[in-house]
This record gives structure tokens, sequence and C-alpha cells, in this order.
């Protein structure tokens, strides 16, 4: 049985298999990626569902690199693969696998299923191929080469592999039904001829397996019981079960499910890497980007993920998540952990006219309101502050409560100010903001209690540090960025202000020393994160992770 609450029909698939004693009580699941790109939140979403199945029922799961295809894969790929499955919890202890390590095996197969007549060497190139495959409504053409002698085709194909033929000349294929009504299974091809080094086998091989032979027999070595992958896939089931079954080697079950899909973002890999290459953004990593390592710079928790992919769930139909709930997966959780600290990314500078001018004196702030173990800190205090621009209007629009001359607000921590005088330079530009405060309103003060509309945060001028401070939006402006105008593409929907840089932000001294990967909150901006990159030793560069609210939601309808 499961050790947890949490049920959805592969789950229910499992329990069953399990009441029944299929696999002997096995469950053994795989993550299966092919390393062409990094991976990105619909792949934690996989990972999260084989891996934590496998935990539920106490079974195992594997890491298999899918790495039949020459052209397009790379270490580096293999490598952040690694990185983020680890990150994301998936723990295939010691099995880590490549399809590539099983070639000699699935040559041995193929040449098995030639023996036994259900494989031939076909010449027909890929146009004569397409001609001939039929349609959903008509039934495909038998190949002339179909019907070669078991002897001819173990001949051919024992030469396509030394190397004997150009690229495309001849393939391999299963010998099964032009008829069939599932496309699929007209005569699919096993093997290509591709003449191309392989990122581990090198020049090995210059015959590859496609993915629909080579799938299976990796899921029957591995003796996975379950191989949960995404709907495309349905239906190529009936050709997973048939070379299993032609080859009579450990079966396992392939299961479907619903791709995840999320609003404002592309998850194509293809899509990703013409992003990276084109350099709309500044690499896999970029924190814009909806791959686990641009998550992960961004500032995303790998708790937050997972919640995430536990709260969508899993069905057997498509369709599209808001991005909003992602959003709110990380707000949730970083709410519980993340310090309060205060940062002004827009400073006005605020001068107290009563207050002694050499004095420094410490407020006492609370580190996480949510968390009382976090505790307090003390953050100091003198004659001239900065507070954010927003935070002032020297004509205030109707309802506007923080700051503008002759009204009072309260610093957060510390007194309660009003606004005696605006300074401005010679293009009437404002400089400065004079105030005067009162001294009774401190927390413990007889005034403590005195009420005003608004509470603001600022820093100690003397005090605070100077940060970078990058405000990261959405990446593309269009709920589905596929969406594009007649001739153009998703690169058309690019939201052109996804990135703001701001460099003279002020911050509490806590900040100005903060860590590579250390996560805040600015009260009343948002969560940042410091960027692992970008930053220097004492000079921390802030990622905004997420706004502390749905700003997005509101944008939208004015427009
Ligand atoms: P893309 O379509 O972007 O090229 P892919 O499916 O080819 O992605 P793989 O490396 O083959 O990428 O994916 C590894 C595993 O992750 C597969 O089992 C696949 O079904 C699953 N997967 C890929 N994208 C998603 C997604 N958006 N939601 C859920 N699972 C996914
Ligand atoms: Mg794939």
């Amino acid at each position: 049985m499961a050790l947890t609450e949490k049920s959805d029909f592969i789950r229910e698939i499992v329990t069953e298999d399990l009441a029944a004693n299929k696999y002997q009580g096995r469950v053994h699941t795989r993550f299966p990626p092919e390393p062409n790109g990094y991976l990105h939140i619909g792949h934690a979403k996989s990972i999260c569902l084989n891996h934590g199945i496998a935990r539920d029922f106490k079974g195992k799961f594997n890491l298999r690199f899918d790495d039949t295809n020459p052209a397009k894969e790379e270490q580096e790929y293999v490598d952040s693969i690694i990185e983020d499955v680890k990150w994301l919890g998936g723990n295939f202890e010691d099995r880590l696998f490549y399809a590539s390590d099983y070639f000699e095996k699935m040559y041995e197969h193929a040449v098995l299923l030639i023996k036994k007549g259900k494989a031939y060497v076909c010449d027909l190139n890929a146009d004569e191929m397409r001609q001939t495959r039929g349609t959903l409504t008509e039934s495909g053409k038998e190949s002339p080469y179909r019907n070669r002698s078991a002897e001819e085709n173990f001949d051919l194909f024992e030469r396509m592999r030394k190397g004997e033929f150009p690229n495309g000349a001849k393939t391999l294929r299963a010998k099964i039904n032009m008829a069939s009504p599932n496309i699929n299974l007209r005569d699919p091809v096993m093997y290509r001829i591709v003449h191309e080094d392989h990122h581990r086998q090198g020049n090995k091989w210059c015959v590859y397996p496609t993915y629909d032979w080579a799938h299976g027999i990796e899921d029957s070595l591995e003796m996975i019981t379950h191989s949960i992958c995404t709907l495309e896939f349905e239906n190529h089931r009936p050709l997973y079960d048939w070379y299993l079954e032609e080859l009579g080697v450990y079966h396992p079950k392939q299961i479907e499910f619903a791709r995840l899909n999320l609003t404002y973002t592309v998850l194509s890999k293809r899509k990703l890497l013409k992003l990276v290459a084109e350099k709309h953004v500044s690499g896999w990593d970029d924190p814009r980007m909806p791959t686990i390592a641009g998550y992960r710079r961004r500032g995303y928790t790998s708790d937050s993920i997972i919640n995430f992919c536990d709260t969508i769930g899993v069905a057997k139909r498509d369709s599209t998540i808001d991005v909003a709930q992602l959003e709110f997966s990380i707000r949730e959780d970083l709410n519980k952990h993340a310090r309060r600290t205060m940062a002004v990314l827009n400073p006005l500078k605020i001068v107290l006219t009563n207050y002694p001018d050499g004095q420094t004196e410490e407020c006492e702030a609370v580190n996480n309101p949510e968390d009382e173990t976090a505790g307090k800190r003390m953050i100091p205090f003198c004659k001239e502050l900065f507070i954010d621009q927003d935070d002032f209007r020297e004509v205030p629009p109707p309802k506007y409560f923080r700051l503008s001359p002759g009204t009072e607000v309260r610093l957060k921590y510390g007194y309660i100010i009003k606004c005696e005088k605006v300074v401005k330079d010679g293009d009437g530009k404002i400089i400065e903001v004079h105030c005067s405060y009162d001294p009774d309103t401190k927390s413990g003060m007889a005034g403590a209690n005195r009420k005003v509309k608004s509470t603001i945060h600022w820093v100690s001028a003397r005090h605070a540090g100077n940060v970078e401070v990058r405000l990261y939006d959405r990446l593309f402006v269009k709920e589905n960025p596929d969406d594009a105008e007649e001739g153009k593409d998703f690169l058309s929907n690019l939201n052109p202000n996804s990135l703001q840089i701001l460099k003279q932000c002020k911050v509490e001294p806590v900040l100005a020393n903060a860590k590579a990967g250390e996560r805040f909150q600015f009260e009343r901006t948002g969560y940042f994160c410091v960027d692992s990159i970008e930053s220097k030793e004492g000079a921390p560069v802030f990622n905004r992770i997420v706004t502390l609210r749905d700003a997005w939601a509101k944008i939208e309808q004015k427009h």
C-alpha cells in the first residue's frame, strides 16, 4: 500500500498491480530524459510522479538517459540533468543508466527479430517511405523489400553496422502490418544509418535505434514495472507491446498521463533552445527561463516546485495550468521560511530635521512573524534615511495615505514622521524631503500605539548598503505564447520588460553581506534571492523571485 494519502489514476493502477502480485510485489519506475537540453518544469512533474510513486510504494526509481540520437546530445546537458533530478529529490541511488550502454543488446535483439522473419532491411528513402505509409483513412503500401529472406536481411544489417552504406540508404524495419489502422504499426523503422559520433560511444556505431524500438528494451532490461510517459505516446503503446512480445522478454506496463502546460510559458525544448541560442535570455539558467536551473537560480525552492507538482495532480487529458499557481506555491513556502528585511529599491532621501546630527540608535525588528524561532535583529536608525519613491507624493492622488506634505506615516519598527518640506534642485526635481519625527512613538514608548494610516519601510542612509536588484517578470506577454500573428512565431510575444535592473538600491546592513543563494522577503516589496552567478563577496546581486501578491492579474485587466 501507498504510504501517503495521495491518489491518482496511476497510483490506483500500481495499487491494483500490487494487490494482484503482478510484478512479484515490485514497483520500479524511471525518468528517461533525452540529454538534448536542460530540464524544465514539465520534467519536474514527471520526476515527482515517477520518484514519488517509487517512494510511496517502497519501490525503486532509475534515472536513465535516453541518449539514442547522436546529433543533439551533449555532456553539459547530462551534467545539468543529474544536478536537477537530485535537487528535486529524485533519489536514484546508484541507478544511473544510459540507453547507449544497451546498444549491443538492442542490436542482438534486432538480429533475433530478423531471424524470426519479423524485421527486414528496406532500401526506400525517407520520401518514398512517407509516400507509402498511407494516411489515417488509407492503408499503406508494402515495401518492395519486405520479403527479403532472413539471411539476406541479416547480411545487410551487419553491413549497415559496419558502415558500408551512407546515411539514409537503408533502414531496418519491423514487419508488422501496412494495413494497420494505427500508423505506428505500419512497418516502423527500428534503425537508421547515421554516420555521426555519439557523446559516449564515439564512432563505435553508425546505426542508431529509434525511440520506439529502444525504449521498451531499456525498460525491460532495467526491470521497470510501470513505464510512465506522456499522452503523445498512447498510440505508440501497441508498438511498445509488440516489440516486447515478439522478443519474449520481461514486459513492463506503459501508462500515459497528460503533460504539463503553463500559461505565459513555453516548455518545448526546441523553443527553449532557440531562446538561448538567439540570446533572448542569458542562458539555460536565466532566471526567467522555466528550466529547473533557471528557477533555482531565481530563488525558487525545490519544496515549492515539488508542492506545485503535487497540487496540480495527474490527469489523462491535456490542460494548461495557470502560472500564478506556481507563483502561489513559491510564495506560500517563502512566507514560512524567508527572513523579513527592509530594502528600498528606488530611494528618496528623508532628513529628520529634529533628530540629533551624529546620533544612531537601534530599532528592534522581527525576522519572521510566521516563525518565532527566527528571532529578532537590531537595525540602525539615524537622521538621514531612505524611503521608496513610491511612498511619497508631493501631490497625493485620492486615497493616497502614505507620505505627502503635512501628513504622517509610521516608519516600520521606528517612529512616526511628518513631512514638513520638499527640497528640489534647479530643475524642479525632488532631491530630498524634510520631516520631523515624533520622539515618543517608538515601540515601547507612550505614543507607540498612536494610529496613522500607513506604515512604510526605510533604511538608514549612513548604514545602508548599495546593491543591484533585478526585477524579473514573465517572459511572454501572452497567456499562450504560441498564439502569434500570421507569419510570426512565439518570439513575437516576448515581454520586452521581463528584466529591469536597478543599480542604486539601498538595503539594511544584513542584506549588504548576504551570500549567494540566500533568500529574503523585502518587506512590502517581494521575495528576493542572492544571484549565484553575478554576486561577488560583499556585493550581492538580488533576483526578485516573486512579488508579494499576484500583481499581474490586475495589470492584465487594465489592458
Ligand atoms: P520536449 O517535447 O520539450 O522535447 P521531451 O518529452 O522530448 O520534451 P524528454 O527528455 O524526452 O523530453 O522527456 C523526459 C520525460 O519527461 C519523458 O518521460 C516525458 O514524457 C516527460 N516530459 C517532458 N515534457 C513534459 C511535460 N511538459 N509534462 C510532463 N512530463 C513531461
Ligand atoms: Mg522525448
